[in-house]
């Protein structure tokens, strides 16, 4: 079973107008703006799955400042999860830097039964301590439901590109440490914090904290699977392309260049994440 932990369904009105959205939402502004960054419907993400050999893929929108657009963007992520139940797994966006609108919508979405939340982002100023703390309530509803939460995090260092932001690593670890009951799934290899699990304090704190590939092949070279393998062990590492980014073969390609087979690589590409989800049907 090969899941795609890391995809995203931007509404048909998004892709047709996207200036306007720039315009209107700093944050999809800085993602965004350069045509170069692909929305793909409904239909290219199935075609996606299907040519390569994907079975489910969890899908989410994108983190919208407004939280009108992060509700409809859910909706219709949702609405996607019942025309393909068997294949499409709902996460739920959530305007992160309004307190109280995100725990309103983590809400009504985990109520109305999204399988997880994410990917959590702050795309236009980064991520401080104060937004970390501020997630504390939809957090707690996270693990009220025993779902997963999908954070995009990157590293601190390195090329500049399209959404890469400062993020607060002791306040990212000070929300993991005060919610040990949730399964995290941090975007992008977590930025390279799982480097400090040689920490026995932070391999503590990270025990039930899982890293996505999204986007490795950018940032990385092949060795990158190797030692986050050798740090958090090979039932933490999710196969998540971040597709429309970047299609499932260049990671396989990874893979293959890192020597990754046999069950840690069934783990990578689909047992791992389908065991942070019960609900999902195999
Ligand atoms: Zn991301």
């Amino acid at each position: 079973m090969i899941v795609d932990a890391h995809v995203h369904l931007l509404p048909e009105r998004v892709r047709k107008d996207r200036s306007r959205y720039c315009a209107n939402d700093p944050s999809f502004g800085s993602v965004y703006s350069s045509e170069k960054a692909r929305l793909v419907s409904e239909d290219e993400i199935l075609e996606y799955l299907d040519k390569s050999g994907i079975d489910k893929a969890v899908v989410f929108g994108f983190p919208w400042e407004n939280p009108d657009l992060a509700q409809q963007n859910n909706d219709e992520v949702w609405a996607f999860y019942q025309r393909h139940p068997s294949r499409i797994i709902p996460f739920a966006v959530l305007p992160c830097g309004k307190r109280e609108a995100a725990k309103k919508e983590a809400a009504r979405t985990l109520e109305g039964g999204f399988f997880g939340l994410g990917e959590l982002a702050m795309y236009h100023q980064g991520w401080s301590l104060a937004d970390f703390e501020a997630l504390s309530p939809s957090l707690r509803l996270a693990q009220s439901k025993k779902v997963p939460v999908v954070i995009h995090v990157n590293e601190p260092v390195g090329h500049h590109y399209p959404g890469k932001i400062p993020v607060d690593f002791r306040g990212l670890l000070r929300i993991i440490g005060a919610h040990p009951e949730v399964d995290f799934i941090l975007a992008h290899f977590g930025g390279g914090l799982f480097f400090y699990a040689l920490m026995p304090e932070v391999a503590r704190i990270l025990e039930r904290t899982y890293l996505d590939t999204a986007a490795s092949p950018y940032l990385y070279d092949s060795r990158v699977f190797e030692v986050a393998l050798t740090i958090v062990g090979p039932e933490k590492i999710l196969f998540g392309s971040d597709y429309p980014l970047l299609p499932m073969p260049r990671y396989v390609k990874e893979l293959d260049t890192a020597g990754i087979d046999g069950r840690v690589r069934e783990g990578i590409l689909g047992k791992n994440v389908l065991r942070l989800l019960p609900r999902v049907t195999c």
